[in-house]
């Protein structure tokens, strides 16, 4: 929709629209930072967006306002004071990372969020289900992304669905840390002092920041210290992921998505893939979104057959490892099954690029999968406690083709929030423990299916979420191991 030559005529106003069409982090950030000079704000938390919201208030700024009112005015964040005074620190940007910072700001909480890399560049697509839509409408998804969820799409590019949510937590006053590598915990020095971050870059005055509650959002392969993992070892699982540029051309916007077309529903289709190509699979999904996106789970005989794996190897490492994969042979498969599950409809298949400017298609293992034992744990130190919880990928690690990742992630975020909510009201730490593990244990049996039906009432209270959630199936005598005193493991 095009705006009024009048109102793009101040400039915080054109500064405002740019920001909420940038494509790319780092022109997010930078536009928020140009649009806060501009209307000489400082601060941060709500205080922050009261001043944005006071400060802009042309017909589109008022509209994602208005959204947001409506969402900061939920009962459970006590008009932003339910968290207030609470010092939390957030690692990782990913779509999970983000989506509990705006809980924490909407609860009034100080929040600040690092993330070590500086782009967001993750073309692969994300199945949502209902409740996600509908909770990424209400926090003005449309206006950031005209194409949010049209039709039927069920669906989104995780880096699109960061911008979202950066944009979100941005104006909900979360600060924002790039290019900042969170790499451990350092304990309160002295009887009054708090818990600090150890960072790298080392200098940076984030250093400095004193917190009382600490999300890991970091992703599947980064768990703080403390937590154990659990591994799941299933039958082999090899799963490729490819994307190739749209052109959004008619014939392409004609050709139908597979929303998932297993090997024991469809028996045939994968006959007579394997048969005419030699490509052998388990199940397929292609989305279609900024990209072609198909993810599918690969045979090992056949991906042998045809070249792409090098040597059989006992352990899935050594198997998977990149001198055991021919790159080009890896191509041609990936190409050669999206062509055939199309129907060889998608004209003139033209692979994206990655991050590394490289064909975007990649190899992985889904044979062994991980969880934390545990979401959440409280560490003591000279009197100082510090509360920490798990969220995303780092709680539990999501198998793509069933797209469970977001989902849960956005559920195991809101749980995460209502915990740090009863921290915050001052309830006794086991008790806040006790009611996450309670709740965790739900979070791998959880779909759409057995979840609330009434998504329009969902809140950080799983309550709302869970059906017949026992909030005490989990005592707190049988948590104590979760309290830690000192450093020591
Ligand atoms: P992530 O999205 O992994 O985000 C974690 C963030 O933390 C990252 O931005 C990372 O840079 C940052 N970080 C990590 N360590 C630190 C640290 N020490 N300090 C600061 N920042 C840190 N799911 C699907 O369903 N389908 C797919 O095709 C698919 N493809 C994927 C491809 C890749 C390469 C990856 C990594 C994940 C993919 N996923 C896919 C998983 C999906 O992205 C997640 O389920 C979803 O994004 C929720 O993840 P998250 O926010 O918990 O973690």
């Amino acid at each position: 929709m095009s705006v009024p030559a009048n109102e793009l005529g101040n400039p915080a106003h054109a500064i405002f629209e740019r920001f909420l069409r940038a494509g790319e982090c780092r022109e997010v950030l930078g536009c928020f930072v140009e649009l806060r000079q501009q209307l000489g704000l400082q601060g941060s938390g709500l205080q922050l967006y009261h001043g944005l919201k006071a400060a802009l208030n042309y017909w589109n700024a008022k509209a994602l306002w208005s959204k947001l009112d409506k969402k900061a005015g939920h009962k459970d964040y006590d008009q932003g004071t339910a968290c207030a005074g609470t010092k939390c620190l957030v690692v990782g940007a990913g779509p999970c990372g983000l989506r509990e910072a705006i809980e924490l700001a909407l609860l009034g909480a100080r929040v600040v969020l690092l993330e070590k890399r500086d782009s967001f560049s993750r073309n692969n697509v994300l199945h949502l289900w209902p409740f996600t839509i509908h909770d990424l409408r209400a926090l003005g998804a449309k206006k950031f992304y005209g194409r949010f969820c049209t039709g039927t799409l069920d669906h989104i590019s995780i880096r699109q669905l960061q911008l979202i949510l950066l944009k979100v937590a941005l104006l909900l006053g979360v600060e924002v840390h790039i290019n900042v590598r969170f790499e451990g915990l350092a304990p309160p020095t002295g009887k009054a002092g708090g818990w600090h971050a150890v960072l790298q870059p080392s200098s940076s005055p984030l250093t400095h920041y004193e917190f009382d509650v600490l999300i890991s959002a970091g992703g599947g392969k980064f768990v703080p210290e403390g937590f154990k993992r659990k591994e799941t070892r299933g039958k082999l699982a090899i799963g490729i992921t490819t994307n190739f540029i749209n052109r959004h051309s008619r014939a392409e916007v004609e050709v139908a998505e597979i929303s998932g077309v297993a090997r024991i529903y469809n028996q045939k289709f994968f006959q007579n893939l394997y048969n005419k190509t030699g490509i052998d699979l388990e199940n397929i999904v292609y989305y279609k979104d900024d990209t072609h996106y198909f993810v599918m789970t690969a045979k090992k005989q056949s991906l042998l057959k045809k070249g792409v794996i090098l040597q059989d190897k006992a352990d899935i490492e050594s198997l998977l490892s990149p001198e055991n994969v021919n790159r080009d042979a890896l191509l041609s498969y990936a190409k050669e099954a999206a062509n055939f599950s199309t129907n060889y409809c998608l004209p003139e298949l033209e692979f994206a690029l990655n991050h590394r400017d490289l064909p975007d298609v990649d190899m992985f293992d889904f044979t062994c999968m991980t969880r934390s034992e545990n979401a959440a744990l409280v560490r003591e130190h000279n009197g100082s406690r510090l509360l920490m919880g798990l969220v995303g990928d780092c709680l539990v690690e999501p198998f793509w083709p069933l797209g469970t990742g977001v989902a849960r992630g956005f559920l195991a975020a809101f749980d995460a929030a209502w915990m740090v909510r009863r921290w915050a009201a001052g309830t006794p730490p086991l008790e806040v423990l006790a009611e996450r593990e309670s709740i965790y244990q739900h979070l791998s049996q959880t779909s759409p299916d057995n979840t609330n039906k009434n998504i329009s009432q969902y809140s950080i209270d799983p309550a709302t979420r869970y059906s017949n959630i026992n909030l005490q199936a989990i005592k707190a005598s049988q948590v104590k191991d979760l309290y830690l005193v000192g450093m020591a493991e």
